[in-house]
This record gives C-alpha cells, structure tokens and sequence, in this order.
C-alpha cells in the first residue's frame, strides 16, 4: 500500500503536469470506488472545474478545484493498494483503457487518468465543511515541524497498544503504514510490540527523528517500489531505499547478523524485528 513518501511522489510528480488546467467532462467506468456522492454529482463536480491546487494528506492526493462561481471543492484521492494517478499525452491502449476508473480530460487535450485494477483505492469530493471534517479526522503529519517530540510523546504516551499499531493509526499519526513502521522501529532499536506509553521520552524523541530521517530518505528516493505502485508519470518506483527488515524475514539483521523474526500477532500485519537490536 503506498505510505507517505509513495504519494508525495505521484502529488510531486503530477503537480506541474496539472495544476492550472481545466477538467472537461469526466468519464467513469465503475463508481464504486465512490464515497458519499453518487456518480451523476461527482461527475458535474468535476466538469469545467481548474484545478488550483495538488497536495498530499497522509496516503491521499488532495485536489483543490476551483469552478468560477462555486466555492472550491477536494477531490480526495486515496490509491489504496493499486490504484495510480497519471497524465497521458497520447490515446490510451487497451489494458489502460481497462483500468482507467476515472478519465478527465485537460484542456490542453491531455488526460488525467485514476487507474485501480482491483479497485480498492476510494475518491470522495469534498466541500469545505466535508474537507474540514476529513482533515480533522487525521492525525498530525509527521514531517511538520509544528510535530516535535513531546507532542509525538503525547501521542505514544497517551495509548497502552503496542507502539508499532500507534506509529500506523491515522487518526493519531498521518501517512505511515507498515512498511515505514516496521523499519522506523528498527533504526530507533524499539520492541514493535511494546506498549507506547512505557516508552521513556528518550525513546520518543529516538523514534520521531529515525521516522523522519528514514521517511525523507524514501521521498528522496521516490518511494518504495511494490507491485502495481507507479510514480505520477507512469513509471515504475525507482527503489533506492535501502531496507532493514520490511520484507527480510528469517534473513540476517544487517547490524548484528541476527536471524530476523516475524509475527502477525501485534496488527495482522507481518511484522519483522530483530530480537536482539530491538528489545
Ligand atoms: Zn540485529
């Protein structure tokens, strides 16, 4: 599923490609990726609307769209685990065709595509009241500086659950997901099954500076590669991120050669540690 840096790649990489274009009329191949609207009202919201703005919001891509004499509206998109967001300057093919669950067409005579091939992704548009709801619901950013480590203390000392499912819960923390949870852990050397308030300020302070040290390092590299994940222009992510233990398990702990463990006991998830670097 993308995280955070997943989607700040396909928000950065599609930003100039869209912002200041105008949406002509959108077509939808199957709308039950659809929440809280119907088809026929997404679409006129869509239709005729600039697109302002392009940013994220935790795993989602947040349009602002602007319509001369409307007040301006999200388009929240949240790709889930195969959904993509891309610009085509050419006809589609077949297999594109296939996928594209949403096709709006720029005024330049390109297209923006939402593509989900199994159509787990979810879009929902918003006004200000919806758009101020939604944003509410979520928990801090991780990489706002605003974020320092007593307010990231709050939020762990605040929950007896294990720290990894607080790191991932995104009413409480936006944008990480298993993959940047497992490995945070692992670089601050913390048990992920731990219970987050008898963690010590130390560990705190430990923890939000190796999360946001390792979620730069993935922006940087434009996101982890997985399948069905493409960047906002089509390509496959260019995986430079180096992991320690997401994916690694029964494989030696690259600090101290320790056999990695797995559980799925802390949140259904597959968790990897290293029994001696995290205890
Ligand atoms: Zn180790």
């Amino acid at each position: 599923m993308p995280e955070l840096p997943e989607v700040d790649t396909i928000v950065r990489d599609l930003r100039p490609l869209v912002v200041g274009h105008r949406l002509g009329r959108p077509t939808m191949r199957h709308h039950d990726v659809l929440r809280g609207i119907t088809k026929p009202r997404f679409l006129a919201g869509l239709d005729g609307a600039r697109i302002a703005r392009l940013d994220r919001r935790a795993k989602h891509a947040v349009f602002t769209l602007a319509r001369h004499g409307d007040a301006p509206r999200r388009l929240v998109v949240q790709p889930g685990m195969t959904g993509s967001l891309l610009v085509y300057d050419r006809a589609l093919t077949d297999d594109e065709r296939r996928y594209a669950v949403l096709r709006a067409p720029l005024d330049d005579g390109r297209e923006l595509v939402y593509r989900d091939v199994r159509r787990i992704g979810r879009l929902y548009l918003l006004d200000e009241d919806g758009y101020a709801r939604y944003d509410a619901a979520i928990g801090p950013e991780p990489l706002d500086p605003a974020l320092d480590a007593a307010a990231f203390g709050r939020i762990l000392g605040g929950s007896r659950q294990a720290v990894k499912k607080v790191l991932m819960d995104q009413r409480k923390l936006a944008g990480v997901g298993n993959i940047y949870a497992n490995e945070a852990l692992f670089a601050a050397g913390i048990d992920p099954s731990k219970p987050a308030s008898r963690l010590a300020p130390a560990a705190h302070a430990r923890l939000l500076d190796e999360l946001r040290r390792i979620l730069r390092a993935a922006i940087a590299s434009q996101g982890t590669t997985f399948r069905d994940y493409r960047t906002g222009t089509g390509e496959r992510g260019n995986f430079q991120l180096e992991l320690f233990v997401y994916g690694r398990e029964g494989e030696p702990c690259k600090v101290c050669g320790t056999r990695l463990g797995a559980t799925h006991d802390i949140d259904a998830r597959v968790t990897v540690f290293c029994h001696r670097c995290q205890r």
